[in-house]
């Protein structure tokens, strides 16, 4: 049970509300019923009117009276749009390679405003984010590189080009899994930061010629550079699996996206990192569910 491989499995599966929430409670306790305050397993469920007057379903603790709801401490608590839109709009958001933009979703899912279809979009993202904390470092051969998001002219336009915002990334030969973050600056001490928190100690890291990168040589990792006014690729040394990345990141910023702002960059390379990282997983949509947000 969980996984939904295509948008007629989740129109089919999650179509009513009472679904959707025999859905969230097997996957946030599927060991049973739990008091969320005591722990303990003696629950009895009723159901109340809430103050807008749609029907919330509710839990008891029959030990401690604590009474919570299934979206209690989710991304859905306290939400008044109904839970079969949600899960769609999670699906919609996990699925599509390119994102899917507030607009699109106001339209699809048919929500009153766009303001509350942003405020869902949003939300989605926030739980899309694979905190580097509960990470596990990169190992073996990583590519490592920098761009820039934004501004008013499309592509590449050289290092601190006025108007953008300087981005790296860095990905696992390996595993496919990539990390992105946006920077303030892209000099060798930024760059050093980023690298010791998702590179483990030892690893091969591949770049391009860029002089911050020089102070790899002569440290923790191993160091192998292309050049890429001559050649991409040398050997096995190249970039090419980061530089995707970015094709693929800057092309979804153009279809679906009409700017992003600096503030919100952060947000949307997360979610796009995350949909990078689970896209053989088909139980991503139970991943965003399960976040507690
Ligand atoms: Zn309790």
């Amino acid at each position: 049970m969980g996984s939904a491989k295509s948008i007629f499995q989740v129109v089919s599966r999650f179509n009513t509300e009472d679904a959707c929430i025999a859905h969230l409670e097997r996957i946030r306790w599927p060991k049973g019923l739990r008091c969320l305050r005591c722990g303990k397993k003696r629950i009895m469920r009723f159901q109340a009117e809430g103050k807008t007057g749609k029907e919330r379903h509710l839990y008891e603790c029959v030990d401690c009276r604590y009474q919570y709801s299934v979206t209690a401490g989710t991304i859905f608590h306290d939400s008044h749009l109904p839970l079969v839109k949600w899960f769609l709009a999670i699906y919609l958001i996990c699925s599509a390679k390119k994102g899917v933009s507030a607009l699109q979703l106001q339209r699809e899912l048919e929500i009153g405003s766009y303001k509350t279809a942003w405020y869902m979009a949003h939300r989605i993202r926030l739980a899309m984010r694979d905190d580097p904390q509960f990470c596990r470092k990169f190992a073996g051969i990583v590519e490592v590189d920098e761009t820039y998001i934004g501004g008013s002219r499309p592509g590449r336009c050289g290092r601190g080009a006025a108007n953008k915002v300087p981005v790296v990334g860095i990905k696992e030969r390996a595993s496919g899994k990539v990390r992105l973050q946006a920077m303030s600056n892209l000099r060798a001490p930024a760059l050093a930061r980023f690298i010791r928190l998702h590179a483990k100690k030892g690893a091969e890291v591949h770049t391009d010629e860029f002089a911050s990168y020089n102070w790899l040589n002569r440290s923790e990792f191993k160091h192998e550079a292309v050049n890429h006014t001559k050649t991409y690729v040398r050997g096995n040394v190249h970039v090419n699996g980061i530089e995707t990345v970015w094709s693929l990141f800057k092309r979804g910023i153009a279809g679906a996206f009409h700017h992003v702002s600096p503030k919100y960059l952060p947000l949307y390379l997360d979610e796009f990192a995350f949909r990078l990282n689970h896209r053989n997983h088909d139980n991503l949509l139970d991943a965003v569910l399960t976040t507690t947000g």
